[in-house]
């Protein structure tokens, strides 16, 4: 079956009632400091984003979404650190699925991978469309404290999804990848209070809170207010830190700055969270 990335084509009985035309899925499976995995699919191409589990526990999540390893098509990976690699090279050689990963990710992450068959070691590059089939993914730069990290937008007819967690700071760039999604899963990693008083190391704490470290719950809540349009429909946020974050507290803090710009939560646009154990909320476009 031939598809094309010419993002405004229509697949199939676009404007049906009822059901998702596309098929869009979106659920993460696992997400913060300690793994972080997503899945996306349409009826003809299912991804999962990151493993940063057990290949187990990837499974029990793909097995509520009533699918298995066998229905994955790609796995992309943002970037080698091990809460987004940890259970890749099982998964990949389990069930013969290719790694998509940027030239050097690949370098710093083949060694905590195990052998991975050569026709399943893929590349992508930073602004450059990867077609899967009907979706079209397109990585974007980061900045993160690892060898060229990425995040990613994946686009399916005129419905876009981006992935953006373990960010150091907004940037411009990363604003306009954000602009026009209608999923988003956006990292508020902790609380800059919580992280500044709490028993972390004085490095690991200058780590997290430098330039490319991670998004505070504030930090998300600016950038969030700065790209919800009204095509925003779903904003999930994830990758919480255990030790210095809780969800009750990273979604009062980015809600209440969603508020002070005129952003109704919940009337404007869906906020949940991204669990740390366990599928989040399955969301059909
Ligand atoms: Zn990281
Ligand atoms: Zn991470």
């Amino acid at each position: 079956m031939g598809f094309s990335c010419i993002l405004s084509t229509p697949l199939n009985g676009r404007g049906m009632k009822g059901g998702s035309p596309l098929g869009l899925e979106f659920c993460t499976i696992a997400s913060g400091s300690s793994g972080n995995c997503t899945y996306i699919g349409t009826k003809y191409t299912k991804i999962l984003v990151d493993a940063g589990v057990s290949g187990k526990r990837m499974e029990d999540g793909l097995a509520e979404l009533k699918l298995s390893g066998q229905d994955i098509d790609a796995l992309f990976i943002t970037h080698e650190h091990l809460d987004h690699v940890k259970g890749a090279g099982i998964f990949s050689r389990r069930f013969d699925i290719p790694i998509y990963a940027t030239v050097e990710t690949w370098a710093a992450m083949e060694g905590s991978l195990g052998k991975i068959a050569p026709g399943n070691k893929r590349f992508v590059y930073a602004d450059e469309v990867c077609p899967i089939n009907d979706i079209c993914v397109k990585p974007f730069a980061i900045p993160h404290d690892a060898a060229d990290p990425v995040a990613y937008n994946f686009l399916v007819g005129e419905k876009k999804i981006t992935l953006a967690t373990d960010i150091g700071h907004a940037t411009d760039s990363i604003r306009e990848h954000l602009e026009g999604s209608d999923i988003l899963l956006l990292e508020s990693n902790h609380d800059e209070t919580k992280l500044k008083k709490g028993k972390y190391p004085y490095h690991l704490k200058q780590r997290i809170l430098g330039e490319n470290g991670h998004l505070s719950n504030h930090a998300a809540g600016e950038l969030l207010s700065s790209v919800v349009t009204g095509k925003m429909k779903y904003v999930f946020l994830g990758h919480l830190s255990e030790e210095n974050n809780d969800p009750h507290l990273a979604y009062e803090t980015v809600a209440e700055i969603l508020r002070k710009n005129h952003i109704k939560v919940n009337t404007h646009l869906h906020m949940d969270m991204a669990y740390r154990f366990g599928n989040g909320a399955k969301i059909e476009l």
